[in-house]
């Protein structure tokens, strides 16, 4: 626990703000998670380290912390417009197999990313599908007054509602640079709630509903989770920046219709009180994507070689409010900064943790505690890290406290990495890493032995495998495999 107040960017009102928890001595945060019809890219997965670190430094602050992220099973179509496939549907079809099958397989690839990015489990992955009945309900809480009917389906109508799209800006009254081709739409800013199945056909997910058979539209589902399961209004909603576009001003369209039919009438009321928003991550060509181009899996990086958490520190050397330019040296470089900081860790393995506060770290203490509370700046906190492994001629227990306290935050895992986890290794790589070693110290007995030619010879080989031998690497790093 620090006494440095926290301060957030809050996108609602583009202003950085002392977080006030609704309920004292409890946060409560909402992230909206995945559509599981696909791998996550890594661009997707800097959305959930960002929330981590959020959620991390809450707990470090002493807040008591619930964490929601849900997962969308249902409802999220190929097109903004309410128009286009429901992605679950379209991708099932593509693979001929159930939606089921599909949401189980790409839930458990996504949570395995989670895992092996250190990100901590939340108190609850809410599923979409398992909250249909309370959708409805929440539906019918609001269909009269804000709500119209279509043959489509039942459609939400933002002029019911005061200060639509604040959260974007971009939208004008008219809704202006909104496309929306639904036949019959009253505002082209209108969205779903309800998506009736056409007439003649029949979707593998579909519930009945006052409105006829059919499926939610993609922003109830987290106005209905949010409320439910951490009620109006609670403290912090986070997604990626293309959320504060659409999804998040629907979403909040819905909770001020919600809250204002339940007696709450409060037109800033907007189910949370903060809303952020991490930026995106980019390719040099633009946008990332899960269909064009290298499709930049997690497991892609893993089978380059590269250890997992190379790419979360990556993610925290930004700020998440910043573009993050995705790059293989970028990658190897934090690969590279994680193994120094790695090897310092390794020698305060063995040492007994002592009293953080000591005098001798108390600058480092308080520039980390400046910088995670200055709108969660990682990549401060990260240099007062450094500046904390260098203090010479300390106690190595306090340096272990030290540092395992800045770590609760920033999710590195150090004490458990070693620095032969982060050797680089591809999957395709066809020697093992006992080959190497066993060449390695062949080569180490020729050079005491004076046998040049013989060390020469092993190093020549191994260079034919791909094997970069490192003599004097201040890394220690010994050999790579390029
Ligand atoms: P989706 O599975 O498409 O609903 O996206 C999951 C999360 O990833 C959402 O919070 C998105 O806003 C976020 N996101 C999507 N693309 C990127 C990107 N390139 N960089 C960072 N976050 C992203
Ligand atoms: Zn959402």
């Amino acid at each position: 626990m620090t006494d440095t107040p926290l301060k957030l960017f809050n996108s609602l009102t583009r202003e950085i703000e002392t977080f006030t928890p609704v309920h004292p001595g409890e946060a409560r945060v909402y992230s909206c998670g995945p559509t599981v019809y696909n791998y996550p890219h890594i661009g997707n997965m800097r959305a959930y380290v960002f929330a981590d670190v959020l959620g991390r430094t809450l707990s470090w602050k002493g807040y008591d912390l619930t964490h929601i992220i849900n997962i969308t099973d249902v409802g999220h179509l190929t097109d903004d417009a309410d128009e286009g496939e429901d992605k679950m549907e379209k991708m099932a079809a593509e693979k001929a197999q159930s939606i089921w099958d599909i949401a189980k397989h790409y839930t458990e690839a996504y949570w395995a990313d989670v895992k092996a990015l250190n990100i901590r489990q939340p108190a609850k992955w809410s599923v979409a599908t398992d909250y249909i009945d309370e959708m409805i309900e929440f539906a019918k809480g609001i269909a009269d007054k804000h709500c119209y009917e279509l043959d489509s389906g039942l459609y939400f109508d933002v002029s019911t509602i005061q200060d639509y799209g604040k959260l974007a800006r971009a939208v004008t009254e008219e809704g202006e640079g909104r496309i929306d081709t639904v036949e019959g739409k009253r505002n082209a800013a209108d969205f779903a709630i309800w998506r009736k199945t056409p007439a003649g056909e029949k979707r593998q997910m579909e519930w009945d509903s006052p409105w006829g058979k059919g499926a939610p539209g993609w922003h109830l589902e987290c106005s209905v989770m949010g409320g439910k399961l951490l009620g109006f209004p609670f403290d912090i909603h986070t997604g990626g920046i293309d959320h504060r576009e659409i999804h998040h001003p629907n979403e909040i369209a819905q909770n001020q219709a919600h809250c204002c039919t339940n007696g709450l009438d409060v037109a800033e009321n907007s189910g949370a009180r903060i809303w952020m928003h991490n930026n995106f991550l980019v390719e040099r060509s633009g946008k990332m994507s899960k269909s064009a181009g290298e499709f930049l899996r997690l497991q892609l990086l893993i089978d380059k070689g590269y250890h997992p958490l190379a790419y979360r520190m990556m993610c925290l050397q930004a700020h998440y409010r910043s573009e993050l330019e995705f790059s293989w040296e970028g990658l190897g470089a934090a690969l590279t900064r994680l193994k120094r900081i790695v090897m310092q860790v390794e020698r305060l393995k063995d040492e007994i943790a002592g009293d953080p506060s000591h005098q001798k770290f108390a600058p480092m203490r308080e520039k980390f505690a400046a910088a995670v509370s200055d709108d969660l700046n990682t990549s401060i906190a990260l240099v007062a890290l450094e500046e904390a492994l260098a203090v010479k001629k300390v106690d190595g227990g306090v340096k272990r406290a030290v540092i395992e306290d800045m770590d609760r935050v920033l999710g590195l895992d150090l004490f458990s990495l070693t620095r032969e986890d982060l050797r680089i290794r591809p999957v395709s790589a066809e020697i093992t890493e006992t080959e190497i070693e066993a060449e390695l110290v062949r080569r180490k007995e020729a050079r005491v032995l004076k046998d040049f030619a013989a060390s020469d010879a092993i190093r020549e080989t191994l260079a034919v495998k791909g094997v970069e031998v490192m003599d004097g690497d201040p890394l220690g790093w010994e050999w790579k495999l390029g």
